[in-house]
């Protein structure tokens, strides 16, 4: 097998020699890569050598070795240096600093195209700009551009730290595009432009490689690998990195945001490495119906020409559509599937490791199917990081040539999807959506609008009051017009989700409308007569301000939901602040429960104009305080407690946070097993993990221990954000022990997600009892098919927006919102209402004794209501859902332990979920003192 696979690729060679004949391999380059390879069937003709060249640096001659050589891995530094004096050397290099990651290392970009491209780069950068705006660019002169310009094609690597082989195949793509004169490769550099960003996250780039020279260099026994990744990719992310497209959160994605509106791109390609050997993304559908056709036609084009090169080369394992649906464009490649462009990506073998490893694939990994015609092997082989070198610069080189030899069509698809978004905005309904800025808490609605805007999405306020068929609207509405080029983006972030019911398994979030995630009404407006309000563009993203009435001496804020109640306790962390129990009155005002009463104090005017400009908050002046029953609201020390086994919910929880200057601790699994929490914190909040309950509690094995994660001289970039002598080890039962303890002895426990698994079946709190989700225990008599039908109606809510109402609407958990709502879910446990044991001697074991309802503080669905459980997306199986616990406050001794059944923290996107966590920490002491009767158990 080997000596034939020796003689195709010679056969091969020898039928493509005319098309390498202009280059001269780097002596040794081809025997190195060839030793480095496992199986010439993994090799390709294309990449086969590196070309010579007298005076460009080889990529090899930089580092020394050949890029994918075993047992190494280039750092950012590194990479970053070759990519300097690579285009330092080349005229037909230019290298650009497009962003700074969150410690301080720079994110870089290399351009590469013939010399004169190189020289009319800005006016390349004019062009495609031009074509994506169809308003200021008619076709007769997009024709124009088009016989010019060219297609920009970016390719992104190392997003996700531990798929190490994107980095080393684009420094070598790089030199090869940039010194061969294969006619191929002087055809994509003389029609197309190559942006590439070898390691779009430097700071999981260090930390990763880093981590393999302390961690796994030289071992290459697959089964006793130790932890292949660090526990942090950066200062906040780790997988979820890649999930940040509408929200932008991560300078990974704000700079290849950035990149995206200055060039205009009309391919973004992002390399990852998770199947074997190349599946080249399109989606298996359903296809988001928001975007424009022509996009799916082409990426479609794009994997199939790959699969069909790579297969000619007779490279086995290449294959496209079995992954993903293209519903949901959230991710890093989503700039341009959300803006007309073209998103796409690679899943290569990576080995996680630059080591070798053996690998046998299971049997659903090398059947033959119509996506992959030639499937990998299914017999035992060996993996190189060469051989995913191979692999990754041969697809690219692929794309590469199709893109160069069809450029004038890419270019006018490009111009004609934004032509097609516009025009519908102009030609058919809605027209727009009106988006009041009165709604409760109007920092939430500017934080909406200015997110439009960071899309480039463009909003306009009414300038003076208009009704329209759909309604009465004040001056100022924000109005965002559809008659825009991004209109599809806009009206797939504005409107509902509806993911099919029978669209099979999604692969993430099927929600992600802004107005339900910010609990923000936009109207869409299909009466025509909106086109004639007049309207003057937003420039900057809204600031608004509020305002204090009188000067005291006692104040008072209406609540009216505003989420930035958290980060004014903490502003006025020195000032006594109480919140009513019950709704007032004072004059004409009406006051709900929630709204706060600031006693006369010292300084407090002061305070209080402070937050008006950062928080948009308004307090009124009183006389003297109301008689209405209050508590006092001091703010609580707050621990973060972050699992070293995972760290990727818990960091967009964090971000939230400092993103509200809340001041909090962090807390690492040794701080808990060290006990004494409840001398350092009040509330313990514990995030959403991706975690089983054992895993929860015994955390990363403690077989690979000890396992510092720490700042030294040979890991100079670990140790942040947080840094361990152990990772291994979990807390254990002595920290779940001190949890208890914690709780015990008057802390607050406060549990998102599936972390609330350690709470309820952890047995921190006893009487909740998980159930199965309608899916049965056993498949019992029914035999398959009846379990078959009971999965297909199992519960899922996989990251919906789906209906909830107050159990208790005077709980302060409830405070600024109304008794029936919504929330956005994923898919987590279902839970039972509470019971108490049962007292009979015949059942000392069981929990079927009567329900306690008294600790449900929410739940899932509106029974009051025929309204449809679903806002945005889609739901499986609700009706075994509906009713059930969505938010628990159980008494546990002095403590409580308040359990989330959702995650209102996710990702920075359902900033209306997150007051209904500020409720909790803000009135931490209040639930405390809610059920002075203790454990009700
Ligand atoms: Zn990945």
């Amino acid at each position: 097998m080997r000596a034939n696979g020796r003689l195709s690729l010679l056969v091969l060679t020898l039928c493509t020699a005319a098309v390498f004949a202009q280059d001269t391999p780097e002596p040794g380059s081809a025997e190195e890569i060839s030793r480095a390879t496992t199986e010439p069937q993994f090799l390709s003709p294309w990449v086969a050598s590196i070309p010579a060249s007298a005076s460009v640096p080889s990529p090899r001659a930089f580092l020394k070795r050949i890029p994918g050589a075993a047992g190494e891995l280039v750092d950012s530094a590194t990479a970053y240096g070759y990519a300097r004096a690579l285009a330092a050397a080349s005229p037909r290099v230019e290298v650009f600093t497009i962003g700074r990651s969150e410690e301080g290392r720079d994110i870089v970009l290399l351009a590469i195209a013939d010399e004169a491209g190189i020289q009319s780069l800005a006016q390349l950068k004019k062009d495609t700009a031009a074509l994506a705006d169809p308003r200021t660019t008619d076709s007769a002169a997009a024709e124009q551009i088009v016989a010019r310009a060219r297609p920009i094609y970016y390719f992104n690597a190392a997003l996700h730290s531990d798929e190490t082989g994107s980095t080393e195949s684009v420094l070598e793509l790089a030199y090869r595009l940039a010194v061969s004169e294969q006619p191929m490769i002087q055809r994509i550099r003389q029609n197309l432009v190559v942006l590439i960003n070898p390691v779009s996250n430097p700071d999981g780039r260090d930390k990763m490689v880093e981590w393999f020279y302390r961690y796994l260099k030289g071992k290459t026994d697959r089964s006793t690998l130790p932890r292949m990744s660090p526990p942090y990719w950066s200062k906040y992310a780790f997988v979820d990195i890649n999930r940040d497209a509408h929200q932008l959160v991560h300078e990974s994605t704000r700079a290849v945001s950035r990149m995206f509106f200055d060039w205009h791109p009309t391919v973004v390609h992002d390399l990852h490495e998770s199947v074997a050997l190349l599946m080249s993304w399109n989606g298996s559908g359903p296809y988001n119906p928001n975007i424009d056709p022509i996009t799916f036609t082409e990426f479609q084009a794009l994997s199939f020409h790959e699969v069909q090169t790579l297969t000619s080369f007779g490279m086995p394992g290449v294959s496209t559509w079995n992954f993903g649906e293209a519903f949901a464009h959230l991710y890093l490649d989503s700039v341009a599937m959300n803006h007309n462009s073209i998103g796409r990506g690679y899943e290569t073998f990576g080995n996680g490791t630059a080591e070798t490893l053996q690998w046998q694939l299971s049997p659903d990994q090398t059947s033959r199917e119509w996506y992959r015609v030639q499937p990998p092997p299914s017999t035992p082989f060996r993996w190189s990081a060469r051989d995913n070198v191979n692999y990754n610069e041969t697809g690219a080189l692929a794309a590469l040539d199709l893109a160069a030899t069809q450029s004038k069509m890419l270019l006018r698809s490009f111009y004609r999807k934004g032509f097609n978004s516009w025009r519908k905005g102009v030609d058919e309904p809605p027209y727009a959506f009106a988006i009041a800025e009165d709604q409760g808490d109007p920092m939430r609605v500017a934080q909406l609008i200015a997110r439009l805007q960071s899309q480039h999405i463009e909003v306009h306020r009414a300038n003076a009051a208009f009704t329209v068929k759909e309604g009465a609207f004040g001056s100022g509405t924000y109005l965002v017009r559809l008659d825009q080029p991004y209109r599809n983006y806009a009206v797939d972030l504005l409107s509902p989700q509806d993911f099919p019911k029978n669209g099979g398994e999604p692969y993430d979030d099927v929600s992600w409308e802004l107005p339900a995630h910010y609990h923000v009404d936009a109207v869409a407006i299909a009466d025509p007569a909106i086109k004639s309000v007049g309207v003057t563009p937003l420039a900057e993203p809204p600031q608004p301000r509020g305002k204090v009435t009188g000067n005291g001496p006692t104040f008072v804020l209406k609540d009216s939901g505003q989420e930035g109640l958290l980060e004014a306790r903490y502003r006025l962390a020195k000032f006594k602040i109480e919140i009513a129990e019950h709704a007032f009155q004072v004059g004409e005002t009406e006051y709900p429960a929630g709204s706060w009463l600031l006693p006369a104090q010292s300084g407090l005017g002061a305070a209080l104009q402070d937050l008006t400009t950062h928080l948009a908050l308004d307090f009124d002046s009183i006389a003297s305080t109301p008689e209405v029953a209050r508590h006092a609201a001091k703010a609580p020390r707050l621990g973060v407690w972050v699992p070293w086994a995972d760290t990727d919910s818990i960091g967009w929880l964090r971000h939230t946070l400092d993103a509200r200057n809340v001041p909090y601790s962090y807390v690492r699994d040794e701080d808990i097993r060290a006990g004494n929490l409840h001398a350092k914190y009040d509330v313990l909040l514990y995030g959403h993990v991706d975690l089983e309950l054992a895993e929860q509690i015994h955390g990363l094995p403690k077989a690979w221990g000890p396992m510092p994660f720490k700042k030294t001289k040979q890991t100079p970039s670990h140790g942040t954000p947080a840094s361990s002598d152990d990772i291994t080890g979990g807390i254990g039962w002595e920290g779940l022990a001190q949890i208890q303890k914690f709780v015990e002895s008057g802390g607050v426990l406060v549990t998102l997600g599936s972390g609330s698994m350690l709470a309820l079946e952890g047995g921190l709190v006893r009487g909740v009892r998980r159930d199965s989700g309608g899916v049965p225990r056993s498949a019992g008599s029914g035999g398959a098919e009846s379990a078959q039908a009971a999965v297909e109606s199992a519960t899922r809510t996989p990251g919906a927006h789906v209906r909830v109402s107050f159990a208790q609407p005077d709980h302060p958990i409830a405070y600024g919102y109304p008794a029936h709502t919504y929330v956005f879910r994923q898919n987590y446990p279902l839970y039972a209402v509470p019971r108490r044991w049962l007292r009979m001697a015949f059942c000392t074991t069981c929990l079927d004794g009567p329900s306690d309802p008294g600790g449900v503080v929410m739940q899932w669905g509106d029974t009051d209501s025929d309204q449809p459980f679903l806002i945005s997306g889609q739901v499986w199986g609700e009706s075994n859902l509906i009713g059930r616990p969505a938010i628990l406050d159980m008494a546990v001794g002095h403590g409580r332990v308040v359990s989330f059944n959702f995650n209102p923290l996710h990702r920075d996107l359902n900033r209306g979920d997150q007051r209904l966590l500020w409720n909790a920490l803000l009135n931490w002491e209040a639930i405390l003192a809610r059920r002075p009767d203790g454990d009700p158990l």
